[in-house]
């Protein structure tokens, strides 16, 4: 019999994605992708094939579970996808990866995505020099994350970068440990974009 897992773990192994609900348990051998990749229930290979519908809304689901937006947001970056040059479904990720929250989390300056919700939330968070509150903000090329320079905001902080500091940030954020610091340096490319998800299901499902 398995051992049950708790509603977050579930959810990763369901949408067959880690999607670091757990603080530093994600990143360690204990993560429930790692013990068990597959999806939960007694027989998970014992499943009927998905329909289209079925996979381009599990795809939807997988996005939106990953960075923990509601439908209307999504809806509203799909719609801003759209309008953008390019391949829709790869400017869809890159929008969803510029997000505040997705930022500071990358930049491990949170432990996990809940957390780094709560420190932008909560005001820890100041963006080209002035305090931000709002996790959806859209960050730009050259855009520069400090810490609050309260001394609570900075306590907290360090001990979050003494746990995450060993984790791989991707090469379009620059971080600076010393100074707890971060800056877009690049835009997000798609090879960079960290979910393993089909975008173009998203695309499919969202343009009926
Ligand atoms: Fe659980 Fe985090 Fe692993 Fe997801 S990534 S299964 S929330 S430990």
């Amino acid at each position: 019999m398995s051992r049950y897992l708790g509603p977050k773990c579930r959810l990763c192994r369901r949408e067959g994605v880690k999607l670091y609900l757990k603080g530093t348990r994600c990143d360690s051998p204990k993560c429930a992708m790692v013990k068990r990749p597959h999806p939960p229930g007694e027989h998970p290979w014992a499943r009927k094939k998905q329909s289209e519908y079925g996979s381009q809304l599990r795809e939807k689901q997988k996005a939106k579970r990953k960075f923990g937006i509601y439908d209307l947001p999504f809806r509203r970056l799909f719609s801003d996808a759209e309008r953008i040059k390019g391949n829709t479904g790869e400017n869809l990720l890159q929008l969803l990866e510029r997000r505040l929250d997705n930022v500071v989390l990358l930049a491990g300056l949170a432990l996990s995505r809940y957390g780094a919700r709560q420190t932008v939330v909560h005001g820890h968070i100041f963006l080209n020099g002035r305090r931000v509150r709002t996790p959806s903000i859209r960050l730009k090329l050259g855009d520069v994350l400090t810490i609050a320079p309260r001394e609570k905001s900075q306590a907290m902080t360090q001990n979050v970068i003494d746990t995450t500091k060993s984790r791989m940030v991707p090469s379009w954020i620059e971080v600076d440990h010393q100074t707890m610091e971060a800056k877009i340096v690049a835009l997000p490319k798609r090879d960079q974009v960290t979910i393993d998800i089909q975008e173009q299901l998203i695309v499919e499902f969202c343009s009926k």
